[in-house]
């Protein structure tokens, strides 16, 4: 693949391949050395258009096709997945930066779903009750919707496509997916499996591009549902914009997660667990614990050891065989508005106890590097309080009790992650109750759901009705239909019998 190049970033629709080489590009780099690796080409209208009408012709036969042949695809495409499974968790890490273990750990959480959608015949199995009323049955079943549309953001790129389409397949729907523009290779390498496993064409389409492109197919008349994960503010639109083209929408927006120490709580465990949601994936996950609410002295005793794990993190290349603790961040901009964040902070007064703003890696000086960073004395009008940062910073609050950390938890527009660290029983299912978020953590420090769970926040961290994947997915990707039957006995009713 060359520097820029639109070659290894084809789109792939109606079943065939094709580099669309006159399109702009949007370059894709390895962020461990700040390389251009490829370059997305940004489709817009015109290539839309072609893969929703590939996707609208091949839904009649699609959808006849019975949930346990769609299913025997997802089985085939688990299979294949396996084998590529090491290959595909590189490249993961060559676009995204993550470590190899954290792309293994995207790529496995999605595979999670595909073996979800596996069970299709048992998961669409509908509803009957004889006898509603004397000699009236009445009868549910689910119908796919049509032409369905996934957009996803750059954090998760195997994970989150898969949360999406092998749902979608099996309910009978097709689909046109439409990768973050900085991490195409990983959708494409999905796409290539997803046919070699034998889907039918037009059935499964990817198309490239950025904002142009996801107008295009939000407005676009054939297509019936969007499926988008990114930022609250394009989420926000995105669920306007689709409502008012009368499509059904999920829509996953960003988040501000809170992790509580309370005095009870193991500090080692703690430690290990904060450390992980802070910093894992370079904090760049959603369920990121970016805040720690520590609640007494003995809670608070956990920051000395936070910040001695901090310093002694790894940063690194995650494109070679050995494997820091925490790679780079996914671009220059997005290191410098970290970094400025920080920055703003302590001019307003904020303190950070470790500081990862002058990380270098020596093989690697072009790398997109912030080290693990910790700040306390922070306020609620800063904007690393209100803002997600989506980097390596923890923000540090010290309370007094758990109404407090409960307070501090809902304060923020989000809502959707948080997790608990105690012994006591009591505490957590006070928490529990309480705290205004989709998803909780009892000593858990990122309790992002399996795939038989629904996977959304509340608040401003989600918008529509039915969240992803698990029961809530394939209630998303169907829609039901109710019959309701009377059948007479022979001769019944009918006068010229007489
Ligand atoms: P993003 O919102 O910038 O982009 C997401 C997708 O939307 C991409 O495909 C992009 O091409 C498209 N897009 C970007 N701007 C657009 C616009 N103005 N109009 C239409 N489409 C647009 O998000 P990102 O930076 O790729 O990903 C990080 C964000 O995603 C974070 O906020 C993170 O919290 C969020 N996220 C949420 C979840 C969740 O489940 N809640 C999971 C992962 C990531």
């Amino acid at each position: 693949m060359t520097a820029g190049s639109t070659d290894g970033c084809p789109f792939f629709i109606g079943g065939e391949w094709s580099s669309i080489g006159t399109l702009p590009t949007s370059p894709v780099f390895n962020p461990s050395t700040g390389e251009v690796i490829a370059g997305t080409p940004l489709g817009g209208a015109a290539e839309v258009d072609a893969a929703v009408r590939a996707a609208d012709e091949a839904f009649p036969a699609w959808a006849e096709t019975p949930p346990s042949e769609r299913a025997r695809v997802m089985f085939k495409y688990r299979t294949l997945l396996e084998r590529d499974f090491d290959a595909i968790a590189r490249l993961i890490s060559l676009e995204h930066g993550k470590t190899l273990a954290e792309s293994r750990g995207d790529l496995f959480r999605g595979f999670e779903v595909v073996e979800m959608a596996c069970g299709a015949p048992t998961l669409l199995t509908g509803e009957l009750l004889p006898n509603i009323a004397r000699g009236v049955d009445g009868e549910l079943a689910r119908h796919p919707l049509g032409v369905c549309v996934g957009i996803t953001p750059f954090n998760f790129p195997a994970m989150i496509p898969l949360w999406m389409f092998p749902l979608a397949l099996v309910c009978g729907n097709t689909f046109v997916l439409k990768p973050s523009e900085r991490v195409p290779l990983t959708a494409i390498r999905l796409a290539e499996v997803l046919a070699e496993a034998g889907v039918p064409k037009g059935v499964f389409n990817l198309v490239h591009g950025d904002k142009s492109a996801v107008d295009a197919l939000l407005k676009h008349p054939l297509v019936k549902a969007v499926s988008f994960v990114g930022s609250t503010p394009v989420a926000k639109y995105i669920h306007q914009t689709a409502s008012a083209h009368g499509k059904r929408v999920q829509a996953n927006g960003g988040a501000k997660n809170y992790a509580v120490v309370m005095p009870d709580a193991s500090v080692e465990k703690t430690v290990e667990a904060v450390m992980n949601a802070a910093f894992g994936c370079a904090g760049e996950r959603c369920m990121a614990g970016s805040s720690v609410i520590t609640v007494g002295d003995r809670g608070r005793a956990v920051i000395p050891e936070l910040v001695k794990a901090a310093r002694s993190f790894t940063v690194g290349r995650t494109d070679i065989d050995e494997q820091p603790a925490m790679g780079p961040v996914i671009s220059a901009a997005h290191r410098d508005r970290v970094c400025g964040l920080v920055d703003e902070g302590e001019r307003e007064g904020a303190k950070v106890i470790a500081d990862g703003r002058d990380v270098t890696v020596a093989d690697a000086p072009g790398g997109f590097y912030f080290g693990a960073t910790i700040i306390e004395d922070v306020h609620a009008d800063m904007k690393l309080v209100q803002e997600e940062v989506f980097g390596p910073v923890l923000n540090v609050f010290h309370v007094d009790g758990l109404e407090s950390a409960i307070a501090q938890a809902n304060a923020g527009c989000y809502g959707n992650g948080a997790a608990i660290f105690t012994r006591s029983g009591g505490a957590a299912r006070e928490f529990k109750q309480r705290v205004r978020a989709g998803m909780i953590g009892i000593n858990v420090g990122v309790p992002a759901p399996m795939a038989m769970f629904p996977f959304s926040g509340w608040n401003e961290s989600f918008f529509g009705d039915l969240h992803m994947q698990g029961r809530a997915g394939v209630l998303f990707y169907t829609q039901p239909k109710v019959t309701t039957s009377r059948w007479f006995a022979e001769g019944e009713g009918d006068i010229w019998h007489k």
